[in-house]
């Protein structure tokens, strides 16, 4: 999988690459990431990216102009890019899409600042638009990284086990049952090695943690 983000801050997304499972997998080419600063677009002389609104309002958004020529170009490159806009004008992003975008072969995270972006370029470039939750953040970032996080963990091979994605949260839109380490009192089913019973154990407690955190998975 390729990964493209469109990003004025290219500094905030590298260093999330650069340790861990992700550092790993991306060392063993099972992705590629590539940062998009679009400020290098720009055609004016002082490389300004931002403008004023239409109609009234605090604040500036991302013109039509710098953003639409990175897009345009790169969309030559990967004509089968996905295009996902980060905008809290969306719908939520969930495990499911996490699991659906894992197949693409390409995917562009477009990341907005400011007061966001001029429509226009939602509207002939996004293939989706994404919100990462109910809340407003600085820039699309942080959000893009979320996205492409959860994407990644279920691309073959950048988990070193996968059957770490059994049984994890949101898999038959319930939570994970809970776990323990093997010293001290934990219940007593999961050391009688009896794996019938310590399944049906952990499918109640997942039930159950679900019911209590969060019912409306149910
Ligand atoms: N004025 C916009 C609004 O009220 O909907 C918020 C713009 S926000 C300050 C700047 C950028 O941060 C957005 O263009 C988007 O890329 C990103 N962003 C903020 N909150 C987000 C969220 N919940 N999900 C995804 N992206 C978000």
């Amino acid at each position: 999988m390729k990964i493209v983000f469109f990003s004025l801050f290219p500094n905030l997304i590298l260093p999330y690459f650069q340790d861990s499972i992700l550092k790993k997998a991306l060392d063993k080419n099972l992705f590629e990431i590539e940062v998009v600063n679009f400020r290098d677009y720009a055609k004016n002389r002082h490389k300004k990216v931002d403008t004023e609104l239409v109609g009234g309002g605090a604040g500036m958004i991302i013109d039509n102009n710098a953003l639409r020529y990175a897009l345009e170009s790169y969309k030559n490159k990967f004509p089968q890019a996905r295009t996902i806009f980060l905008t809290p004008v969306a719908k939520k992003y969930n495990q499911k899409d996490a699991i659906r975008l894992a197949n693409e072969k390409v995917l562009f995270l477009v990341c907005g600042r400011y007061e966001g972006f001029d429509e226009r370029l939602i509207e002939d470039f996004a293939d989706e638009v994404l919100s990462i939750g109910d809340y407003v953040l600085t820039g699309g970032e942080l959000g893009a990284l979320v996205i492409v996080d959860s994407v990644l963990r279920n691309v073959k091979g950048v988990l070193g086990n996968s059957e770490s994605l059994e049984g994890e949260s949101f898999g038959n839109n319930l939570l994970e049952a809970p776990n323990f380490s093997k010293k001290g009192e934990v219940p007593s089913i999961l050391k009688s090695g009896n794996h019938k019973k310590i399944d049906e154990w952990k499918n109640i407690a997942s039930l159950l943690k679900t019911k209590f955190h969060r019912p409306d998975l149910i």
